[in-house]
């Protein structure tokens, strides 16, 4: 049985005083929260202080992004020792936003997978199809090839510390949701994916979220099918009552 995980991606929302805020209100109303594994990622200029909010509690820290280098001359970037040392368990990796304004691509994806790894901690991986793709019937292709580039040389044991997050770009903070039917469908050829490249233990293993518009009155129906394991959150998680709604709804499956 795969756990649920819902994550909040803030991305550049909230300064770090809100933030503190948010993620103190997310600690109280999730502290009875058993079954679902529940994680939280702000910019990195509020993870350390929001680290030592939820240091001892039941939300775990995610980070946004890293860099897969270790330390060196690039402006703007974070590696990944910085994020281990605040407590981060979690990175973000390979978002829609990053490929589509930053020049992310699968074989950066594959660095910062293995670098996160390689540091003990767990990338979310995102992948997911424009509509335009999707409408012209290249989902599958666009898919596999997301998913053979991030997991280009990673071991079973190292695939089996990964979740998946698949974000149908069309999806992303446009309202639009997937239904319950078109992302069952497109997760169970993710999992497909994984099963071809390493296996049934595998596949079965790794968890899948689903991202794209997730909100309390759409989770339970999302949450309830068969290969969605959780949820990657943008709009919905900058507010404490409707990101809980989220988790609540994983809870009652
Ligand atoms: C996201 O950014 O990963 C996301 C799913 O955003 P939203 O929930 O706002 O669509």
């Amino acid at each position: 049985m795969r756990q649920y995980i819902i994550a909040g991606n803030w991305k550049m929302n909230k300064t770090v005083s809100e933030s503190v805020t948010l993620a103190k209100q997310i600690v109280e109303a999730v502290k009875d929260v058993k079954n679902t594994e529940v994680v939280i990622a702000p910019t990195y200029l509020a993870a350390a202080k929001v680290a030592d909010v939820v240091k001892g509690t039941n939300v775990k820290l995610a980070v946004q992004d890293i860099h897969w280098k270790d330390q060196g001359a690039f402006t703007g970037k974070v590696s990944i020792d910085m994020v281990k040392e605040i407590g981060a368990e979690y990175v973000i990796i390979g978002h829609s936003e990053q490929r589509q304004y930053f020049h992310e691509t699968e074989e950066t994806v594959n660095l910062k997978v293995k670098k996160t790894l390689s540091a003990g901690l767990k990338p979310i991986i995102c992948i997911g199809e424009t509509l335009e793709e999707r409408n012209g019937g290249i989902l599958e292709n666009v898919l596999t090839t997301q998913i053979k580039g991030a997991y280009q040389d990673l071991s079973a044991d190292d695939a089996l510390k990964t979740v998946i997050a698949y974000e149908p770009v069309w999806a992303i903070g446009t309202g639009v949701v997937a239904t319950d039917e078109q992302a069952q469908d497109t997760q169970a050829f993710v999992r497909s994916v994984m099963k071809n490249i390493y296996g049934e233990s595998v596949s079965e293993a790794v968890r899948i979220q689903y991202g794209g518009s997730m909100k309390p009155d759409n989770a339970k129906g999302l949450l309830g099918q068969k290969d969605i394991d959780g949820g990657l959150i943008g709009g919905a998680a900058l507010k404490s009552d409707s990101f809980f709604a989220i988790i609540a709804a994983a809870e009652a499956q």
